[in-house]
C-alpha cells in the first residue's frame, strides 16, 4: 500500500497516544507529516462544497434518523463512498487519545474545542487555541479556503443558520484573535475579505421571533455604520460591491431562479441569533419537534444554500462554499432534544438539496461534498448516560433507543458543554478519495479517523488547481 506520511509518523502516535491520557495538545509536537500534495494527486474538482453540522456527533445525527424515518443510518450520506471519523481537538484541548476514551468515558469532557478553532483548523489547515478566527496561536493570520479559492480565481461563500460573523462561517472569511469581537469579523467580512457570497442570521432589527425589536444590536453586522453601508448598497470588499437582501421571498426568488442573480451578495435574514432555534414561547426543554411554531418569516438552510449555489455557480472556473447548520450546536448546550432534531432536520435537507444541485450541475464528476461536524455538544447517549459501575470506574450506555418515527427517541445529556469525542466525516465527488489516506489513526469503536486540520490540509490542495474539468 502507497505510504503518504513519513515513517516517523508511527513512533509520535504511540506517544501522542500513550497511556496517560491527557497529553496536552499545545505540548504535543506535529511530528506526523501526511503529503497532501500526493494524497490529492491529479484529482480536480470544480466545486468544494463543506457542509458542516455544529454540535453534531454520531448520536444528533441518530436522534434525528429516528424521528424523520424511524430507523438508523437513513440518510443520502450514509450511502456516500468516504465515511470515516473526525478528531476536532484544538491546541487548548487534548489530542483525542482512544485508549483512555475506552478506559473513561468521562475523558472526552476534558477541554474540548471551540467553533471557532475547529472552524479555523478546516479553513487553514492550523490547529490554533480556542476563541480564535482564522489565526494561529500567536494571532497571526492564516491563509483560509476562501482565499486560496480566490488565488485561483474561483469564487467562495459561507451560509449559516447563525449570525454571519459568528465563529463557524468567520472562520472560513475572517481573521481575529478573539471570535467575540463580532463587529471587528463582520467589518473584515464585509469590507476585507475576498468573499463573494455570505449568508446568515445576525439581522439587528429583529428578535429571536422573527419580530421587528425595539431594541437594535448592531454587533453582529459590523455596527450601525456597516449596516447602513450594506442596506444602502454601498458596501464593497477586495472582489467587488455588495448586494444586499433580508426578506424571506428575496430569498425564495433568487432560490426559485426569478429574477437577474447578482453577482455577489449579503443576505441577512430577518432574525437575530438565530432563525429558529432561540424562537420564545412554550418550554424548549419538554416540548416535542415542531410544537412551538416556526418562525414563517425566515428561509430554511437549504433555500440559503440554493440562493449560494445559484450565484457562486456563475463563476464558471468553479467555487468553494461552506455551509453550516450552526443552532445544532445551541440545542446541544441547552440539552433541548427536540430542538436538537429539528435543526438536524433542517441541515438533513439542506444536504438534500445541495445533493440534488450536484447532480443537475455537472454531478459527481465536478463537485466534491464534504459533510461533518466540528465537535460533538452535550454528550448525548442513551437514556442511562454515564453511570458509575465501581468506585473509580463509569460506563456509557451510549446508544439512543428507538421510539419510532415521528417519537422523540430514549436519550440524556451529559454536559452543556462540547465534549472531545470523535465525528463522523461523509464525503463523495471528486477528490473524495484523497480523505482516507489522511485517516491515519484508529479508534476502536469508530475505525479510522481523520482530523479537521488534516481536512483543511487536503481541502487547501484540492483548491491548488486551478482548472475544473
Ligand atoms: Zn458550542
Amino acid at each position: 500500500m502507497k505510504s503518504y506520511f513519513s515513517s516517523l509518523a508511527c513512533a509520535s502516535c504511540s506517544f501522542l497516544l500513550g497511556a496517560c491520557g491527557i497529553v496536552s495538545a499545545d505540548s504535543a509536537s506535529d511530528t506526523v507529516t501526511i503529503d497532501y500534495k500526493a494524497i490529492v494527486g491529479s484529482c480536480e474538482s470544480k466545486n468544494t462544497i463543506l457542509m458542516i453540522c455544529d454540535g453534531c456527533g454520531y448520536n444528533q445525527i441518530a436522534a434525528a434518523d429516528f424521528y424523520e424515518n424511524g430507523s438508523l443510518h437513513t440518510q443520502p450520506y450514509d450511502l456516500f463512498p468516504v465515511i470515516l471519523s473526525l478528531s476536532t481537538w484544538s491546541l487548548s484541548s487534548y489530542v483525542y487519545d482512544p485508549e483512555a476514551v475506552s478506559k473513561d468515558p468521562k475523558w472526552v469532557l476534558k477541554g474540548p474545542t471551540d467553533s471557532g478553532a475547529s472552524a479555523t483548523a478546516f479553513a487553514t489547515g492550523t490547529k490554533t487555541t480556542n476563541g480564535k478566527i482564522g489565526v494561529d496561536k500567536n494571532n497571526s493570520s492564516l491563509l483560509n479556503l476562501t482565499e486560496q479559492a480566490a488565488q485561483i480565481g474561483k469564487s467562495a461563500g459561507v451560509v449559516s443558520t447563525m449570525p454571519f460573523s459568528h465563529a463557524t462561517p468567520a472562520g472560513f472569511v475572517a481573521h481575529n484573535a478573539s471570535r467575540n469581537n463580532y463587529e471587528e469579523i463582520a467589518k473584515n467580512m464585509v469590507y476585507d475579505s475576498k468573499a463573494d457570497v455570505i449568508i446568515g442570521a445576525g439581522h439587528p432589527l429583529y428578535d429571536n421571533d422573527g419580530k421587528p425589536t425595539t431594541s437594535p444590536q448592531y454587533n453582529y453586522v459590523g455596527g450601525e455604520d456597516t449596516w447602513n453601508q450594506l442596506v444602502g448598497g454601498t458596501a464593497k470588499n477586495k472582489e467587488g460591491s455588495w448586494t444586499f437582501i433580508e426578506r424571506k421571498n428575496s430569498f425564495d426568488s433568487l432560490a426559485d431562479g426569478l429574477g437577474k442573480l447578482p453577482k455577489r451578495l449579503i443576505g441577512v435574514a430577518q432574525a437575530y441569533y438565530t432563525l429558529q432555534e432561540e424562537r420564545s414561547n412554550g418550554n424548549a426543554g419538554t416540548d416535542t419537534v415542531g410544537q412551538v411554531p416556526f418562525n414563517t418569516t425566515v428561509p430554511e438552510l437549504s433555500t440559503m444554500s440554493t440562493v449560494a449555489l445559484r450565484i457562486l455557480s456563475q463563476d464558471t472556473a468553479g467555487f468553494f462554499l461552506m455551509i453550516e447548520g450552526g443552532a445544532i450546536d445551541g440545542a446541544g448546550h441547552s440539552n433541548f432534544i427536540a430542538r436538537n432534531i429539528e435543526e438536524k432536520m433542517d441541515f438533513n435537507k439542506a444536504v438534500r438539496t445541495v445533493i440534488a444541485w450536484i447532480e443537475k450541475n455537472g454531478g459527481w464528476e465536478n463537485n466534491l461534498l464534504v459533510i461533518t461536524g466540528d465537535h460533538e455538544t452535550g454528550y448525548l447517549t442513551g437514556p442511562q448516560g454515564i453511570y458509575q459501575v465501581a468506585a473509580d470506574s463509569f460506563a456509557v450506555d451510549y446508544d439512543l433507543v428507538n421510539n419510532g418515527k415521528g417519537k422523540i427517541p430514549g436519550y440524556s445529556w451529559n454536559t452543556g458543554n462540547h465534549t472531545n469525542q470523535l465525528v463522523p466525516l461523509f464525503a463523495k465527488g471528486s477528490c473524495a478519495d484523497a480523505f482516507p489516506a489522511t485517516a491515519i489513526n484508529h479508534d476502536p469503536v469508530r475505525g479510522s479517523y481523520t482530523d479537521n486540520a488534516a481536512v483543511g490540509k487536503t481541502l487547501l490542495q484540492i483548491l491548488t488547481k486551478k482548472n475544473g474539468k
